[in-house]
């Protein structure tokens, strides 16, 4: 699934369309966030700083997925478009996670406030299962576009699907773009909940024998149909 995609203009599209949906859906505003897909031993990613309205298929722009994090990317000098700020920890992240074809970064409410103040989420709902284990960690912050910051969101993403972002915003991984979206909406609702519990009181925190019964019921949920 992963592997065979290839870069044509329906997929170039769904990218698209999947920018303007996280902004509808007020999980992001304006020109923040962008999406890449992994294509082959290249990827595409949306253009730096273009409103989503604005795009066009052509507009997105294919980068080689090899080589390390220093190497600027082809043309970098003279470019029509520059692709997204963001284009190193894309790149990292699809290099570090094999078995995810998207990455999804935007700045929605919830998990940008619990990103200011460096909180993770804990197992605190079962759905945090849907990122691959028992939290969400907290990316150290590094000024966006960097490979430092890369490196930082490589880290708190490890044998996770996403991570929040110090000072920044959040980020998800998707086997597909539509379970991309998906996981963001369920990690915005995750901060929302876990921030209006800590209002109320003291959210408990399941056990790692119930956060492993959800992970084993995650294993293959929603991806038939996706
Ligand atoms: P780009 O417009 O360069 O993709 O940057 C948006 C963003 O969210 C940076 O972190
Ligand atoms: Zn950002």
């Amino acid at each position: 699934m992963i592997s065979h995609q290839s870069d044509t203009k329906a997929l170039r599209q769904s990218i698209i369309d999947a920018c303007l949906s996280m902004n509808q859906l007020g999980l992001n505003q304006g020109t923040s966030g962008n999406i890449s897909a992994r294509c082959g031993e290249r990827m595409l990613i949306t253009p730096s700083g273009i409103a989503y309205e604005t795009l066009t298929p052509e507009m997105l722009l294919s980068l080689p997925l090899a080589g390390g994090l220093d190497v600027p990317f082809p043309g970098e000098s003279q470019p029509a478009l520059r692709p997204s700020s963001e284009w190193r920890f894309h790149k990292a992240l699809l290099q570090n996670h094999a078995d995810m074809g998207f990455v999804v970064h935007a700045h929605p409410a919830y998990a940008t406030a619990l990103a200011m103040i460096r909180k993770p989420i804990p197992a605190s709902h079962y759905m945090i299962a849907a990122f691959g284990g028992d939290s969400l960690r907290v990316a150290d912050y590094a000024i966006f576009g960097s490979k430092t910051l890369a490196e930082n969101v490589v880290r708190a993403s490890a044998n996770r699907h996403g991570c929040l972002m110090a000072n920044h915003g959040a980020l998800v991984l998707g086997e597909t773009l539509a379970r991309g979206l998906w996981r963001l909406g369920e990690l915005e609702v995750l901060a929302k909940s876990y921030t209006l519990a800590q209002m109320l009181g003291t959210p408990a925190i399941l056990s790692a024998a119930e956060i492993e019964e959800a992970l084993q019921a995650f294993a293959d949920y929603g991806l038939k149909d996706s």
